[in-house]
């Protein structure tokens, strides 16, 4: 058997009078989702379980197969496994954001998208004068870092993004070893304030880095090898960070695209030849695209009924044609990791849609995929986890 699993990131969304009352999914341009739809079955699913916040780190666990509630630890670790950092079991990862704090406000989560090579010296300077056998730094792209701390700690940390324009006053790590998380984002302040990267940045009129931003931490997470569990060899083609993690701690193997962007501008074409190729290699293909949930985050209606349409057209029509050569033994499942709607400008923990086709999967009623026709189906996912034994193995 050979399985593709499709993840259009933050697709599901409301409708919208921009729409004429439809969804972005509805308006689509979908032929191949829609015969997937027609020819199996649709439902919803819940990626996000109750009292969990809907990141797509949380959402796709759920979707690989994985309980979020018992395998997360935080989105940093899974950002460190993406870059394979050597992470030891008593050490804690935080993200750390270079940000941009102006008279006690969060005026900037990434210090003027900072580039690479300039966030590179300043983590260096931070190695050089605050580290030790306990705190490590280490660069990543433009303002997206990461710190390890190894000790007692055990603190409640805030998104830089979610405290735009806000006093950071109360936003600082709280609780068991705070302090000294604190005292490493002070000091982080007067080494900025002094460097000669932020007075050219300032001569340039770009936000300088004034200060680190500790946030997203967690252990590294115990998963079990996703071959170990299902016995399957997979395969997934992402831009994006958090899932390259996730992938390698399954034991996934990634494939890279060239031009694959994480952004409305990616290379569909480019990730549906992959995903086809790689279909020859491995029994199960994920490819997810982060195009939709941009468009979400935009509040744009319009780029988001394009890149689904491209979607369709690029990637799940390629794929839907390879497996189809499989005579019957293939399944292909389509679904968002969690909605990101266009009026909300952020992701939401409302169940999901999914379609899915393939051996053994009887269409009850032929209807097009979207929210509505999802919903009003009689198959409807409480564990988000469960839904891909259900994929893998239903009868
Ligand atoms: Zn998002």
């Amino acid at each position: 058997m050979k399985y593709a699993i499709i993840i259009p990131d933050g697709a599901a969304d409301l409708p919208l009078e921009e729409l004429d009352g439809a969804t972005p999914l509805a308006a689509a341009e979908t032929p191949n989702i829609d015969w997937i739809a027609a020819n199996g079955r649709c439902g919803t699913v819940r990626t996000v379980p109750r009292g969990m916040h809907p990141g797509s780190d949380v959402a796709i666990l759920s979707v690989i197969g994985y309980d979020p509630k018992q395998y997360y630890t935080g989105r940093a670790p899974l950002e460190a496994a993406a870059r394979d950092l050597k992470i030891g079991p008593d050490e804690l990862v935080f993200r750390c954001n270079l940000v941009t704090i102006v008279d006690g406000i969060m005026e900037d989560y990434s210090a003027g998208h900072i580039a690479s090579e300039q966030a590179a010296s300043l983590i260096e300077e931070l190695n050089r004068l605050l580290a030790g056998p306990n705190v490590r730094f280490y660069s990543g792209v433009g303002y997206r870092h990461l710190m390890t701390f190894k000790g007692e700690c055990d603190v409640t940390t805030t998104p830089p993004h979610d405290i735009l324009g806000q006093r950071v006053q109360g936003r600082l790590p709280t609780g068991s070893g705070a302090d000294m998380l604190r005292t490493l984002i002070d000091r982080s302040q007067a080494i900025f304030a002094e460097h000669e990267i932020n007075a050219v940045r300032r001569d340039l009129g770009e936000n300088p880095a004034t200060s680190i931003w500790l946030w997203g931490q967690g252990k590294m997470p115990q998963l079990p090898s996703f071959a170990e569990r299902f016995g399957l060899s997979a395969a997934a083609i992402t831009a994006v960070d958090l899932v390259r993690g996730l992938a390698k701690l399954i034991g996934w193997s990634l494939i890279e695209v060239e031009g694959a962007t994480g952004y409305i501008d990616t290379n569909y074409f480019g990730k549906g030849l992959a995903a086809v190729e790689a279909m020859d290699e491995y029994d199960l293909v994920c490819v997810h695209v982060e195009a939709p949930d941009e468009a979400g985050h935009n509040a744009d209606p319009d780029a988001k009924v394009k890149a689904i349409s491209q979607i369709d057209r690029h990637v799940v029509g390629p794929l839907l044609e390879r497996l189809k050569g499989e005579g019957d033994q293939w399944r292909i499942l389509v679904l968002p990791d969690h909605p990101t709607p266009c009026r909300v400008r952020t992701h939401t923990a409302e169940p999901v849609p999914f379609a899915i086709a393939g051996a053994g999967i009887e269409s009850v009623v032929a209807e097009p995929f979207n929210e509505e026709t999802a919903a009003a189906s009689d198959l409807h996912v409480a564990r988000g986890c469960d839904l891909m034994e259900y994929f893998l193995t239903v009868r």
